[in-house]
């Protein structure tokens, strides 16, 4: 495995992509786990190179706070990827991917860069976009991987990468959860014992909008409800947005047509947590 920490290393070696086949890659922030694993194990049955990289992007964070609080463990993740015979890992350092001079930003506009996670957090669009940007002009994979868990984190650089022609596939793969359905998160380590148990009510409360759905339930605010007060029946669990919307635009419903994705954030004690599940025609889900 190949260990790379500076940009100039990074662009010397994606130099020499073309002659190996094709390369894919799976943008991180570390403290990986098994939702990781199943990106990194798509790429590595599908290209011939497999190139992942660890940056804790302070752009997309709400607070300097979760930022600082995010957890790390390099030598632990190295050790991971070093197992598994990934090719390339690059860690580039904030100073060189933001250095003090950096005055570019790269703008979406609409739903999509407006609502939901950028609500309230103008920076975190840009910033993934900026930092997906650099990320893959630096490493030129012909494949990226992202999970379906951060539905809307997928569907900002999937417009990123048809706005701008870029040549490269995305691939959006299933949540990956734990036995009780909580998303696998780098996040959920900072939970308490008794918060990480209530947490997974986030899925049970999806899985009863996506029962409420396949009984007929048509109207978005109907469908919300049941996913409310089932989250009700979990105090520490506080909702900070529930919404459905076009997996692709972020466009609000206001009834349920196919294609439509019920995302939810929530506060878990000092911990923020994502899920979704995705309602393809009413019978075919992504969960
Ligand atoms: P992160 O390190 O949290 O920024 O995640 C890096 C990539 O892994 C993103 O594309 C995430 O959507 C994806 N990912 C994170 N958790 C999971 C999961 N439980 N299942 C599948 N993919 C995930």
């Amino acid at each position: 495995m190949h260990t790379i920490y500076t940009l100039d290393e990074m662009t010397q070696t994606a130099r020499g992509w073309l002659s190996g086949g094709s390369v894919g890659f799976i943008p991180t922030m570390g403290y990986l786990h098994e939702g990781h694993m199943s990106l990194i194990r798509a790429s590595q049955a599908e290209c011939e190179v497999t190139v992942v990289s660890i940056y804790v992007n302070p752009l997309q964070f709400h607070s300097r706070e979760e930022f600082l609080d995010y957890p790390r463990n390099l030598d632990h993740d190295l050790q991971l990827l070093d197992n598994i015979d990934v090719d390339v890992v690059f860690i580039p350092s904030v100073e060189d991917m933001q250095p003090p001079a950096f005055s570019t930003a790269v703008t979406l506009h609409g739903p999509l860069a407006e609502r939901l996670e950028a609500e309230g957090n103008s920076a975190f669009v840009g910033g993934i976009a900026t930092t997906m940007m650099k990320l893959l002009h630096l490493m030129r994979p012909d494949i990226a991987y992202l999970g379906q868990k951060d539905a809307q984190q997928a569907a900002i650089v999937h417009q990123l990468l048809r706005d701008l022609s870029f040549d490269v596939q995305l691939r959006v793969l299933p949540t990956v959860r734990e036995a009780d359905g909580l998303a696998i998160s780098s996040r959920n380590i900072l939970l308490t014992p008794e918060e990480r148990k209530e947490a997974a009510g986030i899925y049970q409360a999806l899985l009863m909008g996506k029962a409420a759905i396949e009984r007929g339930e048509l109207q978005v605010q109907q469908i919300k409800a049941v996913i409310l007060e089932t989250l009700a029946r979990y105090p520490l669990v506080s909702v900070e947005y529930l919404d459905l919307c076009d997996p692709y635009t972020f466009v609000e419903r206001t009834e349920l047509i196919f294609n439509t994705i019920l995302v939810l954030a929530v506060q878990v004690g000092n911990v923020r947590l994502l899920d979704n599940i995705l309602c393809l025609d009413g019978k075919q889900w992504r969960l």
